[in-house]
């Protein structure tokens, strides 16, 4: 029976994450982490960290971080705003900028976070279809609404949108604000970052969780104009001053700091998805033309959960999404190492050429 009190309850259907198996002993492609370790001075800021710092409250401002956020990317420090995840910068980025009684857009397959937190926030949305290609049409974002989002490259499929069609977007709505979740950017896409200088309404969203190797330590952080990067502190500070730990500062910092480093880890995994694509192609997969860590493929003969099943009966995860409908025959397939990435396709061709 349903208590008196529960009519009081703020309800939510929350976002539920991929699954983090507890053996060690499996190859794991379903949460688009690197395959990477993080940098050699995240490592050693690992292990000289003062413990002394850790009975002390850390920098409610996490300063050494922004500030070394806003060197890599050549911006000043008050355009800068981190937190914990780019889950965590989202969801304030939501709480600060969608207030409007007109609909928030998205599309209908996209990052399955963005209707949880609108609802979370009873905020009004309306989803855009993507189009039979999966793109994401430019001409949906024309319309009167209370703000926008979207990934780009959008996920799950992996699809880049030109920053050409991105600057449209921002230009025709310049009365709200256009979230652009670059999660995935760092693996060869364009970033919107250079937009910054010419729309104040324009908010970037970026992660430590991909192309930096850090989903344990949780860190994001939202690129702005100094306004509005001050107007999401000020819902920051009403909501938790200190979100970022000691540890996320000082091992975040070292990881943004290790150009050379970055530089070749997404230049490695870029060289195995695009050898990847075209293994999955000779297996008769099709999928759009990932720009991502990962690739969201389907195959003719195939069901994907059938897929999904075996794959995993030999330790090995991927990502299978059961709504919305149209994309239930796909597998989202994270980018791993080389050798990871062989027993995937050693295992993909067991079944779809030896047992057929
Ligand atoms: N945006 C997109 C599009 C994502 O796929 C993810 C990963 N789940 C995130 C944001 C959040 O990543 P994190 O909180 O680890 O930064």
């Amino acid at each position: 029976m349903r208590k008196a009190w529960e009519n009081h309850i703020r309800k939510v259907v929350p976002y539920v994450p991929g699954e983090q198996p507890k053996e060690t002993n499996i190859i794991k492609l379903n949460t688009n982490e690197n395959p990477y370790p993080p940098a050699p001075g995240v490592l050693q800021a690992l292990k000289e960290l003062d413990t002394e710092l850790l009975r002390r409250y850390p920098d409610p401002a996490a300063s050494e971080l922004v500030n070394a956020i806003a060197e890599f990317y050549g911006l000043d420090e008050a355009q800068v705003f981190v937190g914990v995840g780019s889950d965590d910068v989202l969801a304030m980025a939501f709480l600060t900028c969608f207030n409007s009684r007109k609909p928030i857009l998205f599309p209908d397959i996209t990052y399955s976070f963005y209707d949880v937190w609108a609802d979370l926030f009873r905020i009004p949305y309306e989803t855009q279809p993507l189009d039979s290609d999966f793109q994401i049409r430019t001409e949906d974002y024309m319309r009167e609404n209370g703000g926008i989002i979207f990934p780009n490259p959008n996920a799950p499929t992996g699809i880049l949108k030109p920053i050409d069609e991105i600057e449209e977007i921002i230009r025709a709505n310049t009365d709200v604000i256009v979230i652009v979740d670059e999660a995935y950017i760092d693996f060869g896409g364009k970033s919107a970052i250079p937009l910054l200088k010419t729309y104040d309404n324009l908010l970037i969203a970026q992660t430590f969780s991909k192309s930096r190797s850090l989903a344990g330590m949780r860190i994001g952080f939202l690129l702005g104009n100094p306004k509005l990067i001050r107007y999401v502190n000020d819902c920051k500070y009403s909501f938790n001053s200190y979100t970022m730990s000691q540890a996320a500062i000082r091992l975040g910092t070292e990881a943004i700091r290790d150009r050379a480093y970055f530089g070749q880890c997404t230049k490695k995994l870029i060289e195995t998805r695009e050898w990847a694509k075209v293994e999955f192609q000779k297996l008769g997969f099709t999928f759009a033309d990932s720009m991502s860590n990962f690739v969201f493929v389907t195959h003719p003969d195939y069901a994907a959960e059938e897929l999904f099943a075996a794959l995993k009966e030999k330790g090995i995860y991927v990502r299978h999404f059961k709504k919305p409908e149209r994309i239930r025959n796909y597998l989202r397939i994270t980018i791993g190492t080389r050798e990871e990435m062989e027993a995937l396709f050693a295992c993909l061709k067991q079944k779809i050429i030896i047992d057929r």
